[in-house]
């Protein structure tokens, strides 16, 4: 048995299927079908993230994306609007009918990023914040749990293993890309990460093309590379006018673009190549 023993597939054959409920019928994640996490990267204003929510909620969008607490390098950046994001976030919940998945960055705020929102991210950043993956380990909510930035698999999932050895068993794993000595790229996407874990672990994958990649114009491409290589489902940055966002624009897709990428995952899952 690995060390990682709660998310092995020794542990359990089958695949996790993790539940949200949603008021539009409860959104399986790990069922073999893709789900699309969508949305900016940042909560900007409620103005801007309302606007979003609708343009792309009949776009093929499961679950929505937007950062309240954002962990940013540098400390003079936008860092999130912290509670009013919060709850423009079940705002638009409210409005959409979507469930909404949101980082913790601080124990503190844990209580707060869980009455207001359906999931927990753990980012890259924080993989490693043992004390922050025990306190979301005694919730039930489900987690996202990022892999760090210059964590091995192997790390990834015992980093996991402390929120399943705390109590909940309702983690999802997602690939985000690892820091190489490859440049032109913000990170470099592990594909091949997203098929071992689903050999080792029964846990679901979801892969990041966004921070992935860093660059609009490799999401898509490493989108379906994602899906090809047996990822669970995708979480894309959306804006609506990228060059204006305070996070990440340069790898927000438009709307446009974001409709015709859930068009081709949609395609793609019809292949049924496995
Ligand atoms: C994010 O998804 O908003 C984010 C900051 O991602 P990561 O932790 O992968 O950098
Ligand atoms: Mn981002």
């Amino acid at each position: 048995m690995p060390a990682y023993k709660l998310a092995a597939r020794q542990e359990q054959s089958s695949n996790t299927q993790i539940k949200i409920p949603s008021r539009n019928g409860e959104i399986s994640i790990g069922t073999g079908s893709c789900t699309i996490i969508a949305g900016p990267c940042s909560v900007e204003s409620r103005k801007k993230y309302l606007e979003i929510a609708m343009l792309i909620k009949d776009m093929g969008v499961h679950i929505l994306r937007g950062g309240a607490y954002k962990p940013r390098t540098s400390p003079y950046s936008f860092a999130g609007l912290e509670e009013e994001g919060l709850k423009i976030l079940a705002e638009a919940r409210e409005i959409t009918g979507l469930p909404v998945v949101t980082e913790v960055l601080d124990p503190r705020d844990l209580d707060k990023v869980m009455y207001y929102c359906d999931i927990i991210q753990i980012g890259s950043r924080n993989m490693q914040n043992f004390s922050l993956l025990k306190e979301v380990g005694r919730s039930r909510k489900p987690v996202i749990l990022k892999r760090g930035l210059a964590a091995t698999v192997e790390e990834w999932l015992l980093a996991c293993e402390y929120i399943l050895n705390a109590g909940n068993d309702k983690v999802i794993l997602c690939e985000r890309g690892i820091r190489t000595f490859e440049k032109m790229m913000r990170n470099t996407v592990d594909i091949a990460a997203v098929a071992l874990v689903k050999e080792l672990s029964h846990l679901p994958v979801l892969v990041d093309p966004s921070h992935g990649t860093g660059r609009r114009s490799l999401v898509a491409p490493v989108a379906r590379a994602a899906i090809a290589a047996g990822a669970d489902g995708l979480m894309i940055e959306v804006h609506q006018n990228p060059e204006q966002a305070l996070s990440d624009g340069e790898q927000s897709l438009t709307p446009a673009m974001f409709a015709s990428l859930a068009q081709d995952i949609r395609k793609m899952e019809q292949l049924q190549v496995s």
